[in-house]
């Protein structure tokens, strides 16, 4: 018992375990307990961090006795049969009223899966989305944590400590998500809507650079001052960098030497795949990952290379004008690729019953994570004003900012699209906006079509009921 000293563990240290131990090792009253299936690399974080004072452990057997009651333990390991290896080990040498922690990117129905066989022993366990990759884990991730309102008890504390700090307010950004898989469930999301807030940027920037002809240095130029105003975001900022980084083998701008495919991890189709089993349109992610998809498969691109084109040559006339329309079409767009994300968050609340505060979310993605940005701020303010908001894009502020910004977002998809120029984000950001304003839809007509071949039935506008007509085709 003398040896139990630490009041949390972490298991599996390459870079991510490695760097959130080294954060919690940094924080005031917490010592780190660390083991790793290899001892080697266990060796090398004590020996490159002695500062830490960390508590090495041998086996799952040593890690346990190391830790103090509740035991505490997070598991940072490649996500899939690693995690359930490491959980199926600690079940065994953990008690009642412990808890561990998977931190890994889990596909939320697998933590759903995991929580239920865990609690069975009487153990909490708690999946945990955490954003913000080495560097985040090391200064400050974005912490979504599911699980029990008892595990919560002990590991609030020791996540604030640990998270990164929203510049607004001083509030660390991690919040107790909800039960089971709804962390997981809501770092997902994080992910999809982060895959179309990339897609809309590199959108905008190939549209300026197709349109005006300015060189990727002065692009670059173009998004540090984007970063000023109401597009201020992490995204928005490293785009600038990598836009003006220089290659130094051939002194071209680095993104011309850049392979133009895609690639991707699979958080961004599980969101899509889990938005079209929830029914809930994430349009500008789907796009947005189809878009990754498509620049994957230079098969086709090659022999799709002959297929035509606009005929006239495409030039902008007024290169300043586009500039700002596209800003403003970038911004319209990415309202809706949010207002689709909390959506499916919500969807996805009210399929698991899981109590989600959107507010709260909006809050603890302004710092640490990839998506961090100044508008979080104006979505944490719609839902703490409205937490019912059914549709995010009507609170008065993007109402506000769509109603500056349509017109010109409508310019700019109709000039991509004379032009030849792929903007799939932009336009179906911009068509959702359009159906979900529409007064009438013509799903009226899809269903005369289901009634017709399917007797799928449908209702009426003026009569309660369900109604079937005999259709001509029937007689
Ligand atoms: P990783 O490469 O995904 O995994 C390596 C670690 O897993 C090593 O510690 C390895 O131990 C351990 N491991 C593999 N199979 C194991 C098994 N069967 N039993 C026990 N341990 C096993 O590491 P990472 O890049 O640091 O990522 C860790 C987690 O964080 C992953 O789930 C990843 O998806 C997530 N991640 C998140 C972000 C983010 O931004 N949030 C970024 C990167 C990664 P050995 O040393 O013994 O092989």
């Amino acid at each position: 018992e003398s040896l139990a000293h630490a009041n949390i563990g972490v298991v599996g240290l390459a870079v991510m375990g490695s760097n959130l131990a080294r954060n919690l090792a940094s924080r005031e009253g917490n010592t780190v307990a660390v083991f790793n299936r290899s001892y080697e690399k266990t060796a090398d974080l004590i020996a490159e961090h002695p500062e830490a004072g960390f508590v090495p452990a041998q086996t799952y057997e040593e890690f346990a006795a190391s830790l103090q009651k509740p035991r505490t333990a997070i598991i940072m390991v490649k996500a899939g049969a690693a995690t359930d290896a490491v959980i199926n080990a600690l079940v065994e040498v953990f008690e009642p009223g412990d808890i561990i922690v998977d931190g890994g990117n889990a596909y939320f129905p697998d933590t759903i899966r995991r929580e239920k066989a865990v609690r069975e022993t009487g153990i909490n366990f708690v999946g945990a989305g955490i954003s913000g990759g080495e560097e985040g884990a090391l200064h400050g991730p974005s912490i979504m944590p599911g699980g029990s309102d008892e595990s919560w008890i002990t590991l609030g504390p020791i996540l604030r400590s640990i998270a990164a700090i929203a510049p607004e307010d001083g509030e660390p950004c991690v919040t107790h998500v909800g039960h089971d898989g709804a962390g997981h469930f809501v770092k997902m999301v994080h992910n999809g809507i982060e895959y179309a807030d990339m897609q809309l940027i590199a959108e905008a920037y190939d549209l300026i650079r197709r349109g005006t002809g300015k060189s990727p240095a002065e692009i670059a130029d173009i998004f540090a001052e984007w970063n000023t105003g109401e597009l201020e975001s992490y995204l928005i900022e490293i785009t600038a960098e990598v836009l003006r980084q220089i290659d130094a083998s051939t002194g071209k701008p680095l993104v011309d030497v850049i392979l133009d495919q895609a690639g991707a991890k699979g958080t961004g189709a599980w969101t899509v795949q889990t938005a079209l089993s929830l029914g809930v349109p994430v349009s500008g992610i789907a796009e947005a990952t189809f878009a990754r998809s498509l620049s994957s498969h230079p098969e086709q691109r090659d022999v799709a290379q002959t297929l035509p084109g606009p005929d006239e040559e495409f030039t902008v006339t007024d290169g300043d004008g586009f500039i700002e329309d596209v800003r403003r079409a970038l911004y319209a767009s990415k309202i809706v690729a949010y207002s689709q994300g909390f959506d499916e968050i919500r969807a996805g609340a009210a399929e698991y019953n899981w109590n989600i505060d959107l507010a709260a979310i909006a809050k603890i993605w302004r710092a640490g994570c990839i998506i961090r940005a100044q508008f979080l701020n104006r979505i944490a303010d719609a839902y703490v004003e409205n937490a019912e908001l059914p549709v995010l894009m009507t609170a008065p502020y993007f109402v506000d900012a769509l109603t500056r910004g349509q017109s010109a977002w409508r310019r700019v998809v109709a000039t991509a699209a004379a032009a030849g120029i792929p903007a799939p984000a932009f336009s179906s950001s911009l068509a959702y906006y359009d159906g979900i304003r529409a007064d009438r839809l013509p799903a009226s007509l899809i269903q005369g079509q289901r009634d017709f071949f399917g007797a799928h039935t449908y209702k009426r506008i003026d009569r309660p009921g369900t109604f079937h007509t005999l259709w001509s085709g029937d007689r």
